[in-house]
């Protein structure tokens, strides 16, 4: 959390405000957020930057300067950016990180209650080497095809749901839409995933597709932290088909939902409708 539902709805809400603006003063109050480097160093550096696209690449927003330099913020787990108008009294907050004022009054406050967000300014011709070395393909993109997907899981024993996890496979799927996305495609999360036959990896990836879809639809999903750039929270929590719903009828064939641990995380599954021999049980 969180994943990239939510990281693209915070680029589509703050997207309009942010772009075409200077920053006109930077505060980070947090050292850690731009560790190893100095943040008054990096304040120093930000202020002055016109910012001229707000980009996403996996779970990364990409703001990118005229200057041709990309600010990469990574929300982590707790991370959320508002934008607050100008005038607007900002009220006392103490999860604030840092305050960027930009040039028509309004701000864009962070807040991260855990601290395990970053901020890292990158120089132009860093800035796609440091995504392109950490992230695999964007599922959401028209070249994430059936068979991108194939080579992402291809001879790879671990389960399925470790390997979507991965993100130097699949950029951008976490715990929740991994659950949701194999639910959809009828996928048991343990099945080795280079084990996976042609109808099967057609089906995830179109759950992977439809569930980070859902979820954008509905503006993120709010379990505890996550917030839009106005305050508001999603609504995607209120609609998942297998996450967190443990004991609770599965809606396609009212077994109840069980959980189990998969790539080490808590994983969410019908045993019916996702059988891990791949014949549906009775
Ligand atoms: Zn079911």
């Amino acid at each position: 959390m969180p994943e990239l539902p939510e990281v693209e709805t915070v680029r589509r809400r703050l997207e309009p405000s942010f772009v075409g603006r200077r920053l006109e003063r930077v505060e980070i109050l947090d050292a850690r957020l731009t560790r190893p480097h100095d943040p008054l160093e990096v304040a120093a550096e930000l202020t002055g930057e016109r910012v001229s696209a707000l980009d996403r690449r996996g779970k990364y927003l990409v703001v990118r300067f005229e200057s041709g330099r990309a600010l990469l913020i990574h929300l982590r787990m707790t991370g959320s950016l508002l934008h607050v108008p100008a005038g607007a009294g900002a009220e006392a907050d103490p999860h604030r990180r840092a305050i960027v004022t930009l040039d028509d009054g309004s701000a864009v406050v962070y807040r991260d209650v855990r601290r395990f967000g970053t901020w890292l300014l990158t120089e132009p011709d860093e800035v796609e080497p440091y995504l392109n070395a950490r992230l695999g393909g964007e599922p959401l993109a028209p070249a994430f095809t059936t068979k991108r997907l194939g080579e992402a899981l291809a001879n790879r024993r671990a389960p399925v749901k470790a390997v979507i996890l991965d993100q130097r496979r699949l950029a951008g799927v976490g715990n929740i839409y991994a659950d949701e996305a194999l639910w959809r495609a009828h996928v048991h999360p343990l099945r080795p995933a280079g084990e996976l036959g042609e109808d099967e990896l057609r089906a995830l990836h179109r759950g992977i597709r439809a569930a980070l879809k859902a979820g954008i639809a509905r503006q993120g999903a709010t379990l505890r932290d996550y917030r839009t750039p106005d305050g508001s929270s999603g609504r995607m929590q209120h609609e998942f088909k297998v996450y967190g719903r443990e004991g609770e009828p599965c809606e396609r064939c009212g077994r109840p939902i069980e959980k189990i641990r998969a790539g080490g995380r808590g994983t969410w599954f019908c045993p019916s409708c996702q059988p891990f021999d791949g014949t549906t049980s009775t």
